[in-house]
């Protein structure tokens, strides 16, 4: 019964959230920009502004898939954010470019972020299968390392949240401080950045509720 309140809650908080970002993007992706730059030329003149002349972009495929690669030191922007000159592609590109920032000054939780991936990566396939076979043979240490790795995946998830919410309010600085952007706009940007942040949450939030029932399940 309480499983099963699990499964909703986390599917309703993650079915929300992705509906909400999906709108929001919607929405400024149709509102074309005072600042009159495409993502891409955005996201170049704020590493630049930053010193950070030698992070290349390049266009990545998919929808939504923007990222920055800490181990290349290089912007991935998808098709649609790359030459688009909406609000909503200008506020993606600049938060991706928040990361670049990050990675290059050193901010510590990214540097905690991307320290764990490795082991976290490792982790988040492996807790389900040691967590099965403790239960199958019956072995409660082993019901207690898959609640460990598991913890190390909620863990990362939670040094996740200062780490966007940092990129999120570089973007909007340089925003607000260098791109010709109306205030209706700079609030657009804002609510597809917030929106963003909301998924992020509500994962994290959905993976401590899993733990929490993990536990609780092991110590009895
Ligand atoms: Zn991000």
């Amino acid at each position: 019964m309480l499983y099963l309140l699990l499964i909703v809650v986390t599917l309703g908080l993650g079915l929300g959230t992705q509906a909400l970002i999906n709108a929001q993007y919607r929405k400024w992706d149709k509102v074309y920009s005072h600042a009159g730059l495409t993502g891409a030329e955005a996201a170049r003149r704020m590493l630049d502004s930053h010193g950070l002349y030698d992070v290349p972009i390049s266009i990545t495929t998919g929808k939504l898939s923007d990222n920055f690669d800490p181990r290349r030191n290089c912007l991935n922007l998808s098709q649609s954010v790359y030459g688009s000159y909406s609000v909503a592609s200008i506020a993606i590109a600049c938060h991706e470019a928040g990361h670049a920032v990050q990675h290059n000054l050193g901010y510590t939780p990214i540097k905690v972020r991307t320290a764990i991936f490795p082991v976290v990566n490792f982790a988040s396939n492996a807790w389900i299968v040691v967590l099965l076979i403790g239960i199958a043979m019956n072995l409660m240490d082993m019901v207690w390392v898959a609640v460990g790795l598991y913890a190390l995946v909620v863990l990362f998830q939670l040094v996740t949240l200062p780490v966007e919410l940092n990129a999120s309010n570089r973007a909007m600085t340089y925003i607000s401080d260098s791109l010709a952007m109306s205030v209706d706009q700079e609030k657009g940007a804002r609510s597809v950045l917030t929106a963003a942040a909301l998924t992020y949450v509500a994962a994290a939030l959905a993976s401590l509720l899993q733990l929490l029932y993990l536990v609780a399940r092991a110590e009895n």
